[in-house]
């Protein structure tokens, strides 16, 4: 078989099959039907090996994080994830890795109903792009905050930057940690509840300070936010004797964990949802009619930051 007769064999291993794909992967183009009264929401994310993942990865955990880090986008948008489409650059077309990519990504896609609908391969350095398309009726965006909305985070910070640790020989890791690194959770059904409430979202990829500076930006807004309400794990926490890296949490990102925004009156049915759900659901903070993005202290005294965050060509 050809490089390519292999690639296809194997990612014709998928087993979901949507009725909305009328034409998937063999032609030129997939052919898809948006069902009425939706809108397509479209998003892209490109990770390349050395750079948004270690080279000793696993080919499963590489495949896993490509797609979960592009159905975080669609969760942050409150859009039912639908198809994918990906773009593979690999150096050789090795068998057993192909086979482990695939895997992991069509783990998470199965999770999802989630039908790849077709790609392109090329040789060259290790970088997988996928595109990813949902759909949805009242999209979630990053210029609707309001003055006195309150802010939320789901979930944990700061626990994937523990995990990249592992892969740096560090010891003391928790495999919690190592395992958000590696498989980060896109929190769909949380981004789809949100469309009810929430005036704002993003999804947490380049670290809390960068990313709900973009909702401020976008909003014409600021934000105050107490340091102590970030929400730590206990692995976090234990890691750092009970002294946590604050500073670690809110900049390094790759938690995919949702940052939103809500009117106080809603304070309660996020409550409800945390607890119903089991996901945590943190109160940090506050939107401002002006400002920047402000961490507080305990006796609201700002907290310099000087690391902002993750940016390419820095
Ligand atoms: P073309 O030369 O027309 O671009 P290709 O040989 O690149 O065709 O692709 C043939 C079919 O295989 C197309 O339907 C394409 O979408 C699909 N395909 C190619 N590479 C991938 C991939 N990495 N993942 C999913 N589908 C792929
Ligand atoms: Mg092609």
């Amino acid at each position: 078989v050809t490089e390519f007769e292999l690639i296809y064999k194997l990612i014709n291993t998928q087993t979901v099959e949507r009725s909305d794909v009328l034409t998937g992967i063999g032609d030129d183009c997939a052919v898809l039907a948006v069902p009425d009264g939706y809108s397509l929401a479209v998003s892209m994310d490109t990770l390349v090996s050395g750079v948004h993942f270690p080279d000793s990865a696993s080919a499963f955990s590489v495949g896993y994080k490509s797609l979960a880090v592009n159905l975080s986008d669609l969760a942050s948008t409150g859009a039912m994830p639908a198809w994918i489409s990906l773009s593979l650059t690999m150096p050789v077309a090795d068998e057993n890795w192909i086979r482990e990519f695939v895997s992991g990504i069509f783990q998470l896609a199965s999770q999802y109903n989630v039908q790849l609908i077709g790609g392109d391969t090329c040789s060259g350095p290790l970088s997988i792009s996928i595109q990813a398309h949902g759909f949805v009726k009242k999209p979630l965006l990053r210029s609707g905050a309001r003055p006195d909305d309150l802010i939320y985070v789901s979930g944990h910070l700061g626990d994937s930057a523990l995990g990249l640790r592992a892969y740096k020989a560090e010891e003391n890791i928790a495999e919690g940690c190592l395992k958000r690194f590696n498989q980060p959770e896109p929190r769909i059904e949380l981004g789809l509840w949100l469309t009810q409430v929430a005036t704002s979202c993003i999804d947490i990829s380049d670290g809390l300070v960068s990313d709900l500076g973009h909702i401020c930006e976008k909003s014409c807004c600021g934000a105050d936010i107490q340091m102590a309400s970030i929400p730590l794990s206990d692995e976090f926490k234990a890691y750092f004797n009970q002294q946590p890296d604050y500073i670690t949490a809110i900049t390094f990102g790759d938690d995919y964990e949702l940052c939103f925004t809500v009117n106080e009156q809603h304070s309660a049915a996020i409550d409800a949802y945390s607890n119903q759900s089991g996901l945590r659901l943190s109160c940090i903070g506050k939107i401002r009619s002006s400002g920047s993005v402000c961490f507080l202290d305990h006796d609201n005294k700002i907290i310099t930051i000087n690391n902002k965050g993750f940016e390419h060509f820095k």
